[in-house]
């Protein structure tokens, strides 16, 4: 059972996304745990604030150490171990399938989501393990960057998917990305799906969505080519496209 308890301001933006489908299901099934601590229910201020004026000045309010150390707290005090601690983050390393995969190694994952102009950096220095970014940009909030990772982690727990393996023929697994798949109807509009699929020859088919996947990345992200486990067989399928191009 993987656990995440997830620090936020803004604990109602999660169930539209994670109460239904697939991580739903798990969750019902008891195959993950989320929790959702309101940030706000912590601040010892007696208007509940959560943020103030940053010592530097310019514009924005800054989340306050207080309620957040205190959220964490609730979550971590009393365990006898740290539970690895994620910040949501535009300043952190950029989230891709192989982070993912190393997530779901934990059994417990503490995710802190900021707002505003962010969160005073004392709290942030005791607490937090590592910083993830959904990429090179800036959000609001680490909620919708936390629902993101929540997800692809989560579908790599045992059990999640119906099918164990299908993650791992899916894009980013082996560096490639996915082979095109069709489903019913076997002609739609006059288009029929490649013969070979309907051919019930396993070897042929498994050679095709190898031919497939190297194509596809070749097509629309050539960089990953770079970087993949390519056999001999691979480059020299890949070698015939370099020079009809
Ligand atoms: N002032 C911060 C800076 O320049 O690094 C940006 C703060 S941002 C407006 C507010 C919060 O949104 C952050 O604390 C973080 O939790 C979240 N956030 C924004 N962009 C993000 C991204 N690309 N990836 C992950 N979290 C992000």
């Amino acid at each position: 059972m993987m656990k995440f308890d997830v620090l936020t301001l803004f604990p109602d933006m999660f169930g539209a996304v994670l109460d239904d489908s697939i991580i739903g299901r798990a969750r019902k099934a008891g195959l993950i745990e989320m929790n959702f601590i309101d940030i706000r229910d912590f601040s010892k201020n007696k208007h509940r604030k959560t943020d103030d004026y940053p010592y530097s000045g310019g514009g924005g309010m800054l989340m306050t150490p207080q309620p957040v150390y205190d959220a964490y707290m609730s979550v971590a005090e009393g365990l006898d171990y740290k539970p690895h601690t994620v910040y949501m983050s535009p300043q952190g390393s950029v989230f891709n399938q192989k982070t993912a995969l190393r997530l779901a190694d934990y059994d417990h994952i503490v995710i802190l989501c900021g707002h505003y102009e962010g969160v005073d950096q004392r709290v942030l220095d005791m607490i937090v393990d590592e910083e993830i970014s959904m990429g090179d940009f800036v959000l609001t909030g680490g909620e919708i960057p936390a629902m993101a990772v929540i997800d692809a982690v989560s579908r790599m727990v045992p059990g999640v998917l119906a099918n164990e393996g299908s993650y791992q023929n899916e894009s980013h697994f082996n560096g490639l990305l996915e082979y095109p798949q069709y489903t019913r109807p076997e002609e739609f509009m006059g288009v029929k799906i490649p013969e070979v699929l309907i051919s019930g020859h396993h070897k042929n088919i498994e050679i095709w969505k190898r031919q497939q996947a190297l194509l596809n990345t070749l097509k629309k992200r050539p960089d990953m080519l770079e970087k993949a486990d390519l056999t001999k067989e691979d480059i020299n399928f890949l070698e015939q496209f370099d020079k009809k191009s």
